[in-house]
């Protein structure tokens, strides 16, 4: 059985929650999913979802609960806006001692949409079907890397997108299996469970 984190220091947590059980119920998969608050709660985990949320906050909480470092070493994660930003190897407007977990070879723009109050929702189309998306002072993703493949795009933003990063030493004698990342500008976790159970099935290879 697959064990699911989620990051449950800030956030919306309980709405990644929900989506994932119910991803799993949609795929038959039997999936115990638990809340991420300290470094105990990282062992064992298959998968990691990081939330919206605030990132720089993210950071500070994460470091303080001692599980920074530990995170890096999660073989799958998914990442929606604030956590797309913790993902990203490269983040601009950054707070001044903000760092991400630099797993991603994506570069994102924090609040690139504007402020709180431009925040806004859109019919959008992806690899995945149409669905509804809401951006709450989003960032944008302005570079991708060449592994990094497009999901979604709307208005010429990527929206979407995903990394297979293979193990360094690619010795297949120590089982390495390499990591995959997701990340999303949007919050599909309030209006759709289509990303959580793509991801799911990347995890689960099905
Ligand atoms: N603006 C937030 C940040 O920079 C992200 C907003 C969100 O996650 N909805 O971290």
């Amino acid at each position: 059985m697959l064990t699911i984190g989620v990051l449950a220091l800030q956030g919306d947590v309980s709405e990644h929650i929900e989506a994932v059980k119910n991803a799993a119920k949609k795929l038959h998969k039997d999936v115990a999913v638990i809340s991420v608050r300290e470094k105990k709660d990282l062992a064992g985990l298959d998968a990691l979802i990081m939330p919206g949320g605030e990132s720089t906050t993210f950071y500070k909480l994460c470091q303080r609960a001692g599980i920074f470092e530990g995170m890096k070493k999660i073989p799958n994660i998914l990442g929606t806006c604030a956590g797309a930003i913790m993902l990203s190897k490269n983040a601009q407007n950054k707070t001044k001692d903000q760092v991400t977990l630099q797993l991603m070879d994506i570069e994102v723009a924090r609040n690139a949409y504007g402020r709180q109050n431009e925040s806004f929702e859109a019919d959008i189309k992806t690899s995945l079907g149409a669905m509804h998306a809401i951006f709450i002072r989003a960032p944008k993703i302005t570079r991708v890397g060449k592994n990094v493949r497009v999901l979604a795009e709307y208005n010429n933003e990527i929206l979407a997108c995903e990394e297979e990063v293979s193990p360094v030493r690619s010795s297949a004698s120590n089982g390495a299996k390499g990591n995959y990342y997701l990340a999303l500008a949007f919050h599909p976790e309030l209006t759709t469970t289509l990303f959580h159970e793509y991801f799911l099935r990347r995890i689960l290879a099905v």
